[in-house]
Parts: C-alpha cells; structure tokens; sequence
C-alpha cells in the first residue's frame, strides 16, 4: 500500500512538471493545462494520502492498480521505443486521432483486459467444466517453457481462424473495420476495436486454451500477448532478421493494416508468420506500407458512433 502512494505522489508532481514543461515547449496549452489541473484537482481530493473506507478484498480490487499499471507501464515501454527509433517519425507521439484511440484504451480495451484476468482468477471453476482431464494432465508433464510455447500455437491458430471470420464474414467485418480505420499506427492504435471484435478474438482463444493448460501458462499467455499484440503495432523501425521469420514483428502486422491493395486480407497470424504461411495468406515485402486505413471505406469517426454503426449498416462497402 505504500509503495502505490508513493507512485500515486510521483505521478501527481510528475503530472505538474511535465504540465509546466509542455506549456513553455509547446505552442497548443490545452493539454499541459488539462494535465495540470488534473493533478491540481487530485491534490485538492487528497492525492497521496486519501483515506481508504473499505479494505480492498480480491477479485474487484484488481481493477484500478490494472487500469494505472496497463496504461503506465504500456506508456512506459513503448513510448521511449517509438521516440528512439520511430519508422516514422514525422507521426510524433499525439498524431491525429491519438484521444480517440485513448478512449478506446480506456473504454474497451482496459475493461476487457481486466475482465479477462478477473473471469481467470476463478478459472479453476472453468477449467473444472471446460478442462479435458487427458489433455491437461499430458500438457502439464511437459515443462513449463514448452507449455507456454504450445499455448502461444494454440491461441495463435484459433485467433487465425476467428481474425479471418472477421474479414471475411460482412457482418463481423463491420465490427472490425474500426480497428482497421487507424491511418497511423502506434502503441496505442492497436487498442481502437470494437467490443464485440475484442470479446469474440478473447472468447475464441481463451475457451480453447482452457481445454488443456493450467491457470499459470494462461495468464502467462495474457500478459505476453498484451505485450506482443501493443508491440506488433509500434512505429518502431528497427528489425531482427534473424528473428522476424519466427516472431511476428512490427512491419509484418503494419502489412496487415495496409489500404495498399497488394497487402490486403493478409497476415491474419499475430505471433507466428508460419501460420499465415501454412494457409497462403503470408505477405512480407522487405519495405514498410506507404499507406493505413480502410480501403476506401468510410465509417464514423466518433466513439460513440463507431460503437453504434456496425450494429446498424446495412450494406458492406469494402
Ligand atoms: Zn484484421
Ligand atoms: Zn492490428
């Protein structure tokens, strides 16, 4: 509890020095006063130092430390990456669209995290119903780094399944034509989706996980595929060749977000190229994509209206 004070006082002083900085730097103020009087306002309702009513008992308390942590921790990783090494970067790091992305980080994607670890928490109930006794008792002979390893193969099929449906079904593909409409990508555009693409890819590879791999290996899954998935749509130039033929990489998934006509429906596979390669959608030129976004669709551009549209339209224009 004190070490979360202590952050929670760092990011308040934080908040306001950064605050102070931008607002001499930058020739738009709004976000340097937004940030200050955020903190400002925080200090006004106790800051660091709030008196707690209730003591925070398991399962829902796990919430807010995943909504600060998620969104601290990403910003820290990955926001370094993109200013060291950007493959862009004339983009910057507040591009068009970044708030409305910020919301989706905020309204969908945090949420749905949470929600995943909370419905793992009592995965022993789950898996009691879910789990095929055979199968778990043969994963769990092997060692723990191979389980993982199977675990990450498993996921990655079912998601090749579930993220072509998606394309290709009009439907779905309404639904996952908003994480598509990012005409920059960046750590935080691989959040823009729709709740109803977020909770089908999630139920699509945590049911077939929970057939056979123990609670450990599956939240050991949902922290790596957080990282990897934020990862795999950084404006990061730098690339292991070594590497890329095993691991998917950056400009492998920016291919899969091209409106290029050559690179459409391809690389469907979030970790392992060799799957997109095993159903001959596999597309890796050794350059980046010129253009993102929607190939010539439009759809809303609002929050609001992005989560109410493809509930609505009738027609796909594709
Ligand atoms: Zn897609
Ligand atoms: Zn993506």
């Amino acid at each position: 509890m004190h070490t979360m004070r202590v952050l929670i006082q760092c990011l308040i002083v934080g908040a306001i020095l950064f605050g102070i900085i931008s607002s001499i730097k930058r020739k738009k103020k709004i976000l340097a006063l937004t940030g200050m009087l955020l903190a400002i306002a925080a200090t006004a309702l106790g800051g660091s130092s709030v008196p707690i009513n209730e003591t925070p008992h398991g399962g829902l308390a796990i919430g807010l430390d995943w909504f600060l942590l998620d969104l601290f921790l990403m910003a820290l990783i990955y926001v370094p990456l993109e200013r060291l090494w950007p493959q862009y970067p004339k983009q910057g790091t507040f591009r068009n669209e970044w708030t409305l992305d910020v919301v989706y980080f905020m309204s969908t994607h945090l949420p749905l995290q949470i929600l995943s670890f909370l419905v793992l928490l009592p995965a022993t109930q789950a898996t009691k119903y879910l789990g095929v006794p055979v199968l778990q008792e043969l994963i769990a002979r092997v060692p723990w780094f191979l389980q993982f390893f199977l675990a990450i193969v498993v996921a990655d099929l079912a998601e090749y399944f579930i993220h072509l449906a998606l394309h290709k079904v009009p439907f779905l593909w309404r639904f996952h034509a908003v994480h598509h409409s990012s005409k920059a990508l960046d750590w935080i555009a691989g959040s823009r989706s729709h709740f109803v693409d977020d909770t089908l890819v999630r139920g699509f590879i945590l049911v077939p996980l929970m057939f056979g791999f123990s609670q450990s290996i599956i939240l050991a899954y949902l922290i790596f595929v957080t990282l990897h998935a934020t990862w795999t749509h950084c404006n990061f130039g730098p690339n292991a060749r070594w590497l890329e033929k095993f691991l998917v990489m950056p400009r492998y998934h920016h291919w899969h977000h091209t409106s290029q006509k050559e690179g459409i429906d391809k690389n469907f596979a979030i970790h392992f190229p060799w799957i997109d390669k095993l159903f001959g959608t596999y597309y890796y030129p050794d350059v980046w994509p010129e253009r993102y976004g929607l190939d010539g669709q439009e759809i809303a551009r609002a929050f609001f209206w992005q989560t109410i549209e493809p509930f609505t339209k009738r027609k796909r224009t594709p």
